[in-house]
Parts: structure tokens; sequence; C-alpha cells
């Protein structure tokens, strides 16, 4: 078994619903996807160190990913949820950040500079310190997908990883770097 079919079953056994190897060609960072991150399209543009302009531009973002050599996708998947819910909602990410968590500890043993993206924006702080006070906590800041330009949908559907959406169904994608 090689490292990233080790971190798969690491993943596994932490709970998330999928979890599989990636070919880095696949994380391309399209402007159509940064476009979504538009202060007239999401409520979190200008308030987290991980959405834009916080995050810089698009080609950093780029140059980033580009330092990174190998990626895992890991999926959370909830079913029959209320997603009107908005208090279970936010215990179904707390969850899933917490598996990442764990998760970025293991790989970290082996990788210090293992680093995350996910769907949504970072949630490691009640409140993010942007653009007052650096990060908190930047070992453990989460990269924004949309933000780095990703297309969840075509990535997962490159992997093999199932990505439909279903009334009811919740589902948070992340990847590791390393
Ligand atoms: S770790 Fe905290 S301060 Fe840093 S980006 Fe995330 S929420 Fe903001």
């Amino acid at each position: 078994m090689n490292e990233l079919e080790a971190y798969v079953k690491d993943a596994e056994r932490l709970g998330f619903f999928a979890a599989a190897p990636l070919d880095m060609c696949a994380l391309e960072a399209r402007p159509e996807i940064r476009m979504l991150c538009a202060p007239d399209k999401c409520e979190s543009y200008g308030k987290t160190w991980v959405c834009p302009p916080g995050c810089g531009e698009l080609p950093e973002c780029a140059a980033r990913l580009a330092g990174f050599h190998a990626a895992l996708l890991i999926e959370s998947k909830y079913e029959h949820v209320d997603t009107g819910d908005l208090v279970y909602m936010k215990v179904l990410a707390a969850e899933h950040n917490r598996r990442l968590l764990a998760l970025r500890e293991l790989v970290a043993r082996e990788h210090p500079k293992v680093w995350f993206l996910s769907t949504g924006s970072c949630e490691f702080c009640e409140k993010c310190s942007y653009p007052s006070a650096p990060c908190q906590k930047p070992e453990i800041l989460r990269g924004s997908v949309s933000a780095y330009g990703l297309d969840v949908e075509r990535i997962c559907e490159s992997a093999g990883v199932e990505y439909a959406f279903a009334a009811g169904t919740v589902r948070y994608i992340a990847f590791l770097l390393i």
C-alpha cells in the first residue's frame, strides 16, 4: 500500500464517506469558478483570510497549489438532513472540520506542511481576524475551494467520487495537499 492509499484508509477510519487520491492536474485554478467569490454572490466575500480579496489573486492561489506534489480528495456526506435547520447544519460542518483536523494531525507526522482546502470558508475561529489582524491559527487555516478556482464537480468526477445533488443530502468536499 502506498502512502496515499494509507491516508485513504485513515480517512475512512475517521468516518469520511469517501476518499481518493487525486491527479494534481485536476486541481486547475479556473477563473469562472473564482468568479463565484464575488460580493453579490457570496456573503463570505471580504470577511475571512481564505476568501477574496484576503486569499490573494487567482494566479497567487494557483502558484500555491503548484507547491504541492500530491493530493487526496475527501468527502463527508449526510442524508435526510433538514437543510433549513441551521443549528444542525453547523453541527454537521463542525463534525467535518473535526475529521479534517484529525486527518491533518495524522498526515502532519510525515508531512508537516500538509494543507487543506474545503468547500465553504474557514471556520476554525469564532470570528475571523480578517482584515484587522493576522490569521489567528495559520497552522490550520483551511483554504476555500472556490477561491482557488477549483471545480468540485469536475474534480470529483475525475477521481470517481460521487458528487450528485439530492434534496436533504449535504456533502462537504475537501482536498488534502502534501
Ligand atoms: S484560522 Fe481563524 S483567523 Fe485564520 S482564516 Fe481561519 S477563521 Fe480566519
